[in-house]
């Protein structure tokens, strides 16, 4: 029997079209919370947004669409801009819990906008813009990463903490193992820096992460006061 070209042929622009249309699907998200106090004693510095400094807690730096295999997407539409309207109503809550950290002029709206069109954009299949914020929002409600630390004895007091103690604290108190990410300050001490939990591709529940990114810490790490 001849072959069915005309079949075959459709089958296959029915799934370039799928690849084509749906490459911004993902796997799960990487909720990153920062401790502003890594961010601020690098080299770089920080300066903080016109309101002052942000209190001493956990911030968020992002909420970021994954691959299992441990890639990601960014930049996904475009056409979709930041639009500060859609966060009106939430809009105290962004300043105190995503404040932006970046010199010379720390903006607020600049540091949203840029994790809106990198990341957000590649998630809005699950999320429209003012869900992916409100998303991230509830998410540092649902992992006080800083009670969890204290209650486990773990403090920004400048002191050094084993890497290990600190994440089975955060897997006690949260129920699922973090990823770890450090930097150095501008005494060359590996300090806390951000702290990765995984959440489902809906952003509604804490997962095991599939895969945990790179962490670049030593065994004992500072967690600098701020
Ligand atoms: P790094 O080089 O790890 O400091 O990362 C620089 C930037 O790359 C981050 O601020 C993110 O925007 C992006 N990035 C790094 N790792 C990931 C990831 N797993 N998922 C999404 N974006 C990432
Ligand atoms: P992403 O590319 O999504 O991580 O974001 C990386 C960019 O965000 C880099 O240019 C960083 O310098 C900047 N960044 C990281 N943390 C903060 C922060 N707390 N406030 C403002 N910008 C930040």
């Amino acid at each position: 029997m001849k072959p069915n070209f005309s079949l075959l042929s459709r089958l296959i622009v029915l799934q370039c079209l799928s690849v084509l249309c749906c490459s911004q699907d993902f796997d799960f998200f990487y909720f990153v919370q920062q401790w502003p106090g890594a961010y601020c004693d690098t080299k770089h510095s920080c300066c903080y947004p016109k309101n002052g400094k942000p209190a001493a807690d956990f911030s968020i730096h992002g909420l970021w669409p994954n691959y299992k295999d441990g890639s990601w997407p960014s930049n996904c539409d475009p056409d979709s801009v930041f639009d500060k309207s859609q966060i009106e109503e939430v809009i105290g809550n962004m300043e105190k819990d995503w404040p932006s950290l970046s010199c010379p002029s720390s903006n607020n709206l600049r540091f949203w906008s840029h994790e809106w069109e990198k990341h957000g954009t590649c998630s809005e299949s699950e999320l429209d813009q003012r869900e992916y914020f409100e998303t991230a929002l509830k998410l540092k409600q649902k992992a006080n990463l800083l009670n969890i630390l204290h209650d486990a004895g773990i403090k920004a007091d400048d002191g050094f903490y084993s890497l290990k103690r600190i994440k089975e604290a955060i897997k006690k108190g949260l129920g699922f193992t973090p990823g770890i990410e450090c930097n150095v300050d501008s005494r060359h001490n590996s300090q806390l820096y951000q702290v990765y939990v995984c959440v489902d591709s809906s952003g509604s529940d804490f997962i095991e992460c599939p895969i945990l990114p790179k962490s670049k810490c030593d065994s004992q790490i500072q967690f600098p006061k701020f």
